[in-house]
């Protein structure tokens, strides 16, 4: 008989092949500058993609060079950013981040990270004022090639919903967990990432999930519960629990 974690780590894998099916293997991309990158990242905290860039293309507008986005006077920095939501928070932030940077690195740049081993590049970037493990995981993978994997919104609450992790795993927990069934290499776990972050964009949706197209339909725990499981996830009100949209749509109701 097989354990629960050999159990997991075989459903974990087996999801990862349909969604790669589904929308089909991709060669890893990211932003060119590691610079732009993560300042992007912070900018892009609960923010559309689309005021993440205004925001950042303002700012830089304003402040060419990093050195000046750092000393620039706190209000004019957040009216550069405010496109983005929570300017009067990233802006010290990103100040601070760049202080941090200059002043240990005397240049603005962080390409040295990519001759570090992943873990001693996780420890440098989340030992940065402000960055998290969301933040930095985004950036290795993407900008450098290290094998990590990126938990945002989207990949927490399908990996949720169909069960890969516990209905109460943390975005933090979950990343060493989703990491341990995966295969170590860079371009698997960056299709893993995109594709579930897709899925929850385009199938798997907050609210109104479209189960009657979704490939994971028949090894999910939530559909298989007909919507009643309560998820960390997605701390919704009763009245919005997919639940209710489960069983008000009759092409997902269970039988
Ligand atoms: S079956 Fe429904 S709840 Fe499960 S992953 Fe697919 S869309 Fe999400």
């Amino acid at each position: 008989m097989q354990s629960p974690a050999t159990d997991l780590a075989t459903k974990t894998r087996e999801a990862h092949a349909l969604l790669n099916q589904l929308y089909g293997v991709q060669e890893i991309y990211g932003r060119a500058d590691p610079m732009h990158e993560l300042i992007g990242t912070i900018l892009s905290h609960r923010t559309t993609h689309a005021n993440e860039v205004t925001a950042y293309r303002t700012m830089r507008e304003r402040f060419p060079t990093w050195e000046q986005v750092r000393d620039a006077p706190l209000p004019d920095l957040i009216d550069a950013i405010k496109t983005a939501n929570y300017p009067e928070v990233k802006a010290p932030y990103i100040q601070n981040v760049l202080a941090h940077i200059i002043r240990e690195r005397g240049d603005v740049s962080i390409d040295f990270l990519r001759d570090l081993s992943t873990e001693a590049a996780m420890k440098w970037l989340t030992d940065l004022p402000g960055i998290g493990l969301k933040t930095a995981t985004l950036l290795l993978l993407f900008n450098f090639r290290k094998p990590v994997l990126p938990v945002d919104t989207h990949v927490h609450r399908v990996t949720q919903r169909v069960g890969l992790i516990g209905p109460k795993v943390s975005a933090e927990k979950a990343y060493a967990m989703l990491l341990a069934y995966l295969p170590q290499d860079a371009k698997d776990l960056f299709n893993f990432h995109k594709h579930f972050y897709w899925h929850g964009q385009r199938i798997c949706t907050w609210y109104t999930p479209k189960c009657h197209e979704c490939v994971l339909r028949d090894m999910c725990d939530y559909y298989q519960s007909g919507g009643t499981m309560m998820l960390s996830s997605t701390p919704v009100p009763k009245s919005k629990r997919v639940g209710s949209a489960l069983k008000s749509d009759s092409r997902v109701a269970k039988e």
